[in-house]
């Protein structure tokens, strides 16, 4: 089993200064190696469909890849002593970091899934650096040596878990300070399997929303504190103040540091909320059934809308983009995707998730369709009588779809018309 656990460190301002310098010389690095490959990918490669007639000849040298970069690091070392400062395995992981970063653009990761062009990383871009290979010696007391930064105190706040080994320690520099993130294994604590078959006692379907957060099938609905909303007048109120001071002043910097830590407080505040949301989801049942969300499909921007003669027309981008920040206030994908699966699992409970198609728009009783528009939030079924708030309707009909109790088909696009005015 793998666990991550992440301390505070409480480093003196000498060793602050240390490990500032490092991250600084790290990322210089970093984009010294990015570079490098995109200067040989660029110089080195031509479009079949579109083949210039005169190029300039690439100049003959190796391709810089993984080996070709760690061992440019001997080379490096010496044009620029000052990197000796830096423990070799640490400098060697941030080689590990570029391959990455290009491998992922070109190849994509273990699923295919590719990412986009690695950019390069300014001062705020980049927060940490890993030491691939710790020991469990390097625990002392209230404190952690580092190799060739020292002894640095750490808050335990919680115990680390008797006989698992530590596979790396990762260092990250965040708003309020330094972290420490200890990769823990033991192999003979087996991962977590899950047997259990899910019925309708053991079972709960869940529906997510802006107006409840979650509406599950036994009716109950929590409300989600709305943090970032909250906090909203005051990050204006630093915000215009940064704006009256002088770029790059220590004043602009302070206040900068104050809107970092109320962004760092406010995420804090949703990740603690997803946390004991799940916990409470998870005490009630053994599988959980959820929609299967493309959150970030839900909050793109409004398509342009153009008249004949090319003016732009209002297109609703502005209500938009106040239902985008409500979305990204409530942190859906967070929840759905990480959150409420890790603690399932922890658990040996199960997240399920189902197709979301019609959920909304269908009778949880009688699954005759019962057409609504977004700010009909009461499910009122004429066939059957059925009334109960809309987000507990969907949370019943989404248990059942995941039980194979229901099937829902999407509602037909009536012909004639564009856009249906109501849409599941
Ligand atoms: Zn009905």
């Amino acid at each position: 089993m793998r666990l991550a656990y992440q301390y505070r460190l409480l480093p003196t301002s000498s060793q602050q200064a240390t490990l500032n310098r490092w991250l600084d010389m790290l990322r210089h690095q970093y984009n010294w190696m990015l570079a490098d490959r995109f200067d040989w990918w660029e110089s080195n490669r031509c479009a079949v469909n579109s083949c210039p007639l005169v190029c300039s000849i690439a100049q003959a040298r190796e391709q810089p890849e993984y080996y070709g970069q760690k061992r440019s690091l001997v080379g490096l070392k010496q044009d620029r002593p000052w990197y000796k400062e830096i423990h070799s395995q640490v400098l060697q992981d941030m080689v590990k970091r570029v391959k990455l970063a290009f491998d992922r653009y070109l190849k994509g990761d273990c699923n295919g899934k590719k990412s986009g062009k690695p950019r390069f990383k300014g001062a705020n871009r980049y927060h940490s650096f890993t030491y691939p290979q710790p020991s469990i010696d390097w625990i002392d007391g209230n404190k952690i040596e580092l190799p060739k930064i020292g002894a640095v105190k750490v808050v335990w706040h919680r115990p680390l878990p008797e006989g698992f080994e530590v596979k790396s320690a990762i260092l990250t520099h965040k708003a309020d300070g330094w972290y420490v993130t200890l990769s823990l294994q033991d192999e003979s604590v087996p991962e977590q399997t899950v047997d259990v078959v899910p019925d309708w006692d053991n079972s709960i379907g869940i529906d997510m929303g802006l107006e409840y957060f979650v509406a599950d099938s036994e009716g109950d609905l929590i409300d989600y504190p709305r943090h970032l909303r909250a906090a909203e007048s005051k990050q204006a109120l630093l915000q215009q103040k940064r704006e009256l001071r002088p770029k790059g002043s220590v004043a602009g910097a302070r206040l900068n540091q104050r809107i970092a830590r109320l962004h760092q407080k406010i995420a804090r505040q949703r990740y603690q909320f997803h946390c004991e949301t799940a916990n409470l989801l998870l005490s009630k049942a053994d599988v959980i059934f959820t929609e299967d969300l493309n959150v970030a499909n839900m909050m793109k921007r409004c398509k342009p809308k153009q008249d004949t003669d090319g003016t732009f027309l209002p297109n609703g981008q502005a209500a938009k983009s106040g239902l985008n920040k409500s979305f990204a206030d409530a942190g859906i994908g967070q929840f759905v995707n990480q959150i409420l699966p890790f603690k399932a699992e922890k658990a040996g409970k199960q997240t399920i998730k189902v197709n979301p198609t019609g959920t909304s728009q269908h009778c949880c009783i009688c699954l005759n369709r019962v057409p609504k528009e977004l700010s009909d939030r009461w499910h009122s079924c004429s066939y059957c009588g059925n009334q109960m708030p809309r987000d507990t309707n969907s949370g019943v009909l989404i248990k059942k779809v995941g039980l194979g109790l229901a099937s829902l088909k999407k509602a037909r696009k009536p012909k004639g018309l564009e856009k249906p005015a109501l849409y599941a």
